[in-house]
């Protein structure tokens, strides 16, 4: 439904942005504002079809208002999603366009970067509006989030090889990386210097060719990855790859990466719990990212503050299977009930 599941709270505003001289077709999810201005990344996309944009739209944007409500920003949800035209376009007057819509809204969401989005395309807007973020500040912390997304994402792995496998260190465990890309790339380094044995896959063969050379990494083919004999799985490229077609193929005890909407829907998460699995909430681990957005949004901290900020995903992640036990459900509707009782103004 347009106007959210029965349980869930609809979105409170959604923005169709077309722009006939640029070919802009956006749409903007305002899903909501309860703890503040909504706070989302950008996606620039190509879609089967106008329906599966909005789709991807809606289901990001709230997304959004669980990480940021789980990572304690004084933030609510929004997304938005970019179609991007077919043939030639003018990428800087495009973005301009995005940028105008975002200022339309006047504050109630403030975009930064995702899939297909730069720093430069941040820039670019900042003549436009000034609800953009992400963006490299001399001689202070910001620009591109996707490191800190690494970071929270190795954290979390650390913390449940640590929890759930029974391993206190990284060394030789085997880790199945599926996507190299800007967070799917720093996450392999770090796991790498961690003593990790990696098992990669990538459509763009370059970097695959890469993590080999440099990482050591084994390829195998993208079919293939999600059926890796390993103990970890970090899915780093689309949504959905968790589902009834791969989960009875997964080998991995623990699941943990950066993708956003891994599961495809919400009972994949209870059929990898009975498989003895352990999915660690997508919105829980991938929020260094925001978390580093936000802060540079709001002109906070340094650095230092704000990778101590992202290194406390892994304290939730131990929350969070601590709450599992105790309340004998699966991580990915603890998180989610967990999430929505902080759908509320911070006090
Ligand atoms: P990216 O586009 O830089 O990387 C995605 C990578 O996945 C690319 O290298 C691409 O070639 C690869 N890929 C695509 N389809 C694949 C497939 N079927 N099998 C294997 N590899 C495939 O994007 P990113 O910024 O690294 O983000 C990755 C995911 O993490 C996305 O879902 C994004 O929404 C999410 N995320 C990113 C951030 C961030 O800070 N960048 C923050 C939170 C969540």
């Amino acid at each position: 439904s347009l106007f959210g599941l029965p349980g869930q709270a609809a979105h409170e505003r959604v923005l169709l942005a077309a722009d006939e001289q640029t070919g802009l077709k956006a749409i903007l999810a305002v899903h909501s504002t309860a703890r503040g201005p909504a706070f989302g990344g950008c996606r620039f996309w190509t879609y089967d079809n106008e329906l599966a944009a909005l789709n991807d739209a809606l289901r990001l944007s709230q997304g959004m208002s669980l990480k940021n409500a789980l990572a304690d920003l004084p933030f609510g949800g929004g997304k938005a999603v970019i179609i991007k035209p077919a043939g030639h376009f003018d990428r800087p007057a495009l973005f301009a366009a995005f940028g105008r819509a975002v200022e339309s809204l006047q504050g109630a969401y403030i975009t930064a970067e995702d899939v297909g989005t730069t720093t430069a395309d941040m820039l670019g807007m900042q003549a436009q509006t000034q609800y953009v973020s992400g963006i490299p500040r001399a001689g202070a912390f910001g620009g591109d989030p996707s490191p800190k997304t690494a970071w929270g994402v190795f954290v979390s792995i650390q913390a449940g090889v640590r929890l759930q496998l029974g391993r206190e260190s990284l060394e030789g465990v085997r880790v199945a990386l599926q996507g190299l890309g800007a967070v799917g790339w720093h996450l392999a380094e770090f796991l790498h210097k961690a003593g990790a044995k990696l098992v990669v896959a990538d459509v763009d063969a370059a970097k695959v060719a890469r993590a080999q050379a440099e990482l050591g990494a084994q390829a195998v083919g993208v079919l293939e990855i999600l059926k890796a004999d390993v103990d970890v799985l970090a899915p780093c490229a689309l949504g959905a790859s968790l589902n009834a077609q791969t989960i009875p193929q997964i080998r991995a005890q623990l699941i943990a990466g950066a993708a956003n909407n891994q599961l495809a829907t919400v009972e994949d998460g209870d059929a990898l719990q009975q498989r003895g699995i352990c999915y660690l909430p997508d919105y829980l681990v991938n929020a260094g990212g925001i978390v580093s957005v936000a802060r540079e949004y709001r002109n906070e901290g340094e650095e230092s503050a704000v990778m101590a900020e992202v290194s406390r995903i892994g304290e939730r992640v131990a929350e969070l299977l601590e709450r599992v036990k105790r309340e004998d459900s699966t991580p990915a509707r603890v998180a989610d009930a967990w999430a929505r009782s902080k759908l509320v103004k911070p006090v």
